[in-house]
Formats: C-alpha cells, sequence, structure tokens
C-alpha cells in the first residue's frame, strides 16, 4: 500500500477512535440519565448531554476529515486498501457527507421544534386531540421534508421517504419495504384472525411475584442466554427502569427492565429482548473495536437479534420445558399448576390491539405496517398531516378490525413523530423478517440447537449466531449481509411460516 495513503488512513481511524469513545461515554451518561441520577439534576444532565453532542458534531464534521477522506478515495493507494479498510473509509465517508451538506440553521431549527413537538404531543394526548399537536407536527414535518431533500441528493436515493429510512436500514428502498409489508400484510391478516379466536387462560399471568424474587428470575435469564453480570470480567448488568433499553459499547454494555408485580413474564421477556441486542453488542469482533465496521448492521438487524432472543427462543416449548422447574423453585411452588403446554398458550397469545407497545408477535408487525404505510402516503404527499387521525383509525379497523375510540389511542400513541422520527419504525417488522429467515439457516446448520436449550444451553445458538450476524459487524449492508447469512434476499413468508406453524402446534 502507498505510504501516504496508509499515513492518512491511520490518521483518519484516530479521529474516529476519539468519536467511538465520546459516543459511549455518552451512553453512560443517558444510562445514569434513567437509573440512578437524582431528579434535581435534570437541567445539568441536559446541559453536559447537549455539550457532548456539540462536541461530538464538530468532531464529525472536522475539516481535516473530509481532507483526509478526500486524499485517500482519490490517492493511488485506495485501491490497496482491503475490504474492511475500504468500508471504514466508506462508512466515515456516509457519515461525514450526512452531518456537512445539511445547512446548520435547519438542523438547529430541527433541535428547537422537537422540544415544541414533543411539548404538544404531551399535552395533545392528556386531552385526546390530535388538532392541538397538529401545527407543531406540520413544521416538524415540513423541517424533515427539507431535510430528506437534501439528504436524497447526498445519498443518491429516489424518494424523500428512502432518504430516511436509509439512517436506520442503509440502501434498503421505500419500494422494496412496501412489496415486502404487502405480502407479509396478506399473510398475517388471516392468521391472526385464525387465532385470536383462541383464547387462551393468561389470568396466571397476573400472579403477584415479588420485586425481589423477579430480580432473581432476572439474572437466572441473564445467566441462561450468557450475558455475564456478576463475573469478575462482567461487561452488563440490569437495573430498572420504566421503558427497558439497551446502551453500550463493547467493554460496556447494560440493559434495563421494569418488573411489574402483577405482571412477571413481562421483565422475563424484557431482560430476553434487551439482552439479545446486548449479545450482538458484546460480541462483535473485538479487532473492530473503535472502528466503523465495529458497529451493528443496522436497526432492523438488531431487533432481529433481539426478537430471535425474546420470541423465537423465549416464547418457544424448548424455553419453557427448561425454565418452567427454575421459575417454580424461584417462587417456592407459585407456578406448580402450571404445564408447559399451559405456559406456551398464555405467552404466545394473540390478540389485536390499539397499542403497539403491547402488541403480541404476531399483530406487532401490522401496526408497524400501518405506520409505515402512513408515513410514506405523507412523504409522497398523498395525505396531508390534518388528516392523519382518520387514515390512522381507518387503517387499524381495516387490518386490525379495532376501533380506535380517541386520539391518545391512536395516532397520538407514539413519541416517534414529535421527535421527528420518521423512517424508523419499519426496521422493527424488518427485524421479525430477518430474524425468521435466519432461524431456518441456524436450524439447518446447527440441529441439535433446540435439544440444548431444552437442557438450558443457548450456547450453540449464540455462538452461531455471533459467527454469522455478530463478527459481520458493519462490514455489509443489511440486505448483503441478509443474503450473506441466510442465502437468500427478504422474503417475508418464513416469519408468516414460522408463526402459523407455531400456532398451529399450540392452539392446533
Ligand atoms: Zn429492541
Amino acid at each position: 500500500m502507498e505510504k501516504d495513503t496508509l499515513e492518512d488512513y491511520e490518521r483518519l481511524l484516530l479521529k474516529y477512535r476519539d468519536l467511538a469513545v465520546l459516543g459511549s461515554a455518552k451512553g453512560v451518561l443517558q444510562w445514569d440519565t434513567e437509573t440512578m441520577m437524582p431528579p434535581g439534576a435534570f437541567e445539568l444532565r441536559g446541559q453536559q448531554l447537549a455539550l457532548l453532542s456539540k462536541i461530538e458534531h464538530s468532531m464529525i464534521t472536522d475539516r481535516e476529515i473530509g481532507e483526509l477522506l478526500e486524499r485517500i478515495e482519490r490517492g493511488q493507494g485506495y485501491e490497496s486498501l482491503n475490504q474492511v479498510q475500504k468500508r471504514n473509509v466508506y462508512l466515515i465517508r456516509k457519515q461525514y457527507d450526512e452531518n456537512t451538506r445539511l445547512p446548520e440553521e435547519l438542523v438547529t431549527e430541527t433541535e428547537r421544534q422537537a422540544i415544541a413537538c414533543y411539548k404538544q404531543w404531551r399535552d395533545a394526548k392528556a386531552a385526546k386531540d390530535f388538532k392541538i399537536f397538529e401545527p407543531e407536527l406540520r413544521k416538524m414535518f415540513e423541517l424533515k421534508k427539507r431535510a430528506a431533500e437534501i439528504l436524497s441528493e447526498v445519498k443518491g436515493v429516489k424518494t424523500l421517504y428512502d432518504a430516511l429510512v436509509d439512517f436506520f436500514e442503509p440502501k434498503v428502498s421505500e419500494g422494496a419495504i412496501g412489496n415486502t409489508f404487502d405480502q407479509l400484510k396478506s399473510r398475517l391478516i388471516p392468521i391472526i384472525s385464525k387465532y385470536s379466536s383462541c383464547q387462551p387462560n393468561t389470568d396466571w399471568l397476573k400472579r403477584v411475584v415479588p420485586h425481589n424474587v423477579q430480580v432473581e428470575i432476572a439474572k437466572r435469564v441473564a445467566e441462561f442466554i450468557n450475558y455475564d453480570i456478576g463475573g469478575d470480567g462482567a461487561r452488563g448488568r440490569i437495573d430498572p427502569t420504566e421503558h427497558p433499553f439497551t446502551i453500550g459499547y463493547y467493554d460496556d454494555v447494560r440493559i434495563t427492565t421494569h418488573y411489574y408485580e402483577d405482571n412477571f413474564t413481562s421483565s422475563i421477556f424484557s431482560v430476553l429482548h434487551e439482552g439479545g441486542h446486548a449479545l450482538y453488542e458484546l460480541n462483535l469482533d473485538p479487532s473492530w473495536k473503535y472502528q466503523p465496521v465495529g458497529t451493528a448492521c443496522s436497526f432492523g438487524f438488531h431487533e432481529s437479534q433481539s426478537r430471535f432472543v425474546e420470541n423465537v427462543v423465549g416464547r418457544s416449548k424448548h424455553f419453557w420445558t427448561y425454565f418452567l422447574p427454575i421459575l417454580n423453585k424461584l417462587t417456592s411452588g407459585q407456578f406448580s399448576d402450571i404445564d408447559t403446554a399451559k405456559a406456551l398458550e398464555a405467552v404466545n397469545s394473540v390478540k389485536p390491539s390499539k397499542i403497539r407497545i403491547e402488541a403480541d408477535e404476531a399483530t406487532y408487525a401490522l401496526h408497524i405496517i400501518i405506520r409505515f404505510e402512513i408515513e410514506s402516503a405523507l412523504f409522497s404527499g398523498k395525505v396531508d398531516v390534518k388528516e392523519l387521525p382518520q387514515v390512522w383509525n381507518e387503517k387499524y379497523s381495516k387490518y386490525l378490525g379495532v376501533e380506535i375510540q380517541n386520539d391518545a389511542e391512536g395516532v397520538l400513541q407514539d413519541v416517534h413523530w414529535a421527535h421527528g422520527y420518521f423512517g424508523y419504525f419499519p426496521s422493527y417488522a424488518l427485524g421479525n423478517i430477518y430474524c425468521a429467515q435466519i432461524l431456518n439457516k441456524l436450524e439447518e446448520e446447527v440441529k441439535d440447537c433446540w435439544s440444548e436449550v431444552e437442557r438450558g444451553n443457548f450456547e450453540p445458538t449464540r455462538q452461531w449466531l455471533t459467527r454469522n450476524v455478530h463478527r459481520a459487524g458493519n462490514l455489509y449492508d443489511p440486505m448483503d449481509l441478509l443474503v450473506k447469512v441466510t442465502g437468500e434476499g427478504i422474503n417475508p413468508n418464513h416469519f408468516a411460516d414460522y408463526l402459523e406453524g407455531k400456532y398451529r402446534s399450540i392452539y392446533g
């Protein structure tokens, strides 16, 4: 390799290393905000995070990065860079262009608008009236449209919405998502209507399990997936928060959960879900630490890993065969009248609902498809901001068969749009689709994966996921990684087949 190119490359990577370290420091502060911070520190914490974001932005848009990129890309030594080095250069270039091409006033105005929007959203939700939110949301939408216009040029994509999706699922187009979701929708609607008529007994899920016992249950769940929170070299921990999340980088990846005394499985599933996210981060290639390739592939791939652990494993016969006796022991026999079949029926029940975050595995994807269809229509000008409640309610009635009574349980339920997050929702359902495709390949290659889970051994599965998904880091865009791992492009039929197969075996 040309000496100059190598020197420039190393200098570029050194700059990125600082960004990675700074990002991880921000993560610890964000974690602290939700877990330990005394309420009086709210304002100071806001200043701390704002300052770090400002420093971060100036580091990302540092002119020297632009000069280094220019020299490396045009230099004679570029072709001698290996695949990983080229990918690092590509990812830094992408981040640099995305951040330097947007005018600063647009960025600041969007940030300011997010605060105003959030406040109006909260008031509107309390009053159950979308009209209160509409003017501020319209301003936010106009700002995001302006950003998308600039970004669609930078990214070389066809539609405005493509430019927004690209932040979460790089190079996945609105058209491809639309086709995939249409196919999935036509399979899901009959599955949901068939199985929502079998309403199993779920009363026992409300039996009170004290907080301290649930903490012990969470530890056992973490132990099962090999998420180390107690050993000498532990790189994880579990703390309670209002909404569960995962945050961290390589050596320090923390998850949170919420313990509801009258809903003990909520914490079991959130530890499995967040644990799935954490395993991804913890098992990235250590030699790629501080490099852009040493990050996850996409939001959808992240979600494929969390859903794999939560739903595919955590709602399987094999997991409950192993875990039910442990649960009984930890709760002094509180569930001795429940067998694996009863447990499975209850944790897999299908019930159309109005609220996304309460949805089951099958109906969840429809909540996402509805949001995608609405966002897509909004950015292509087919729907106006003022029509959102009506469009929302019609789709909920048509796809899920539920009648929305007011905006709080309808279009105002999620905070995402108030924050200006458009293009983010599709990743959730793409995660389900990737996950089912990954499952097929795993079962083909690790024949005893399920008999091992039944014995409490998740390691063969975890190791396969690490080898095939986690270790690939951000070397490929999501659609390329999917083909690499599964040998097939995106195909929603596997997810529908998986659901159908599981429900048939449980409910007949
Ligand atoms: Zn998740």
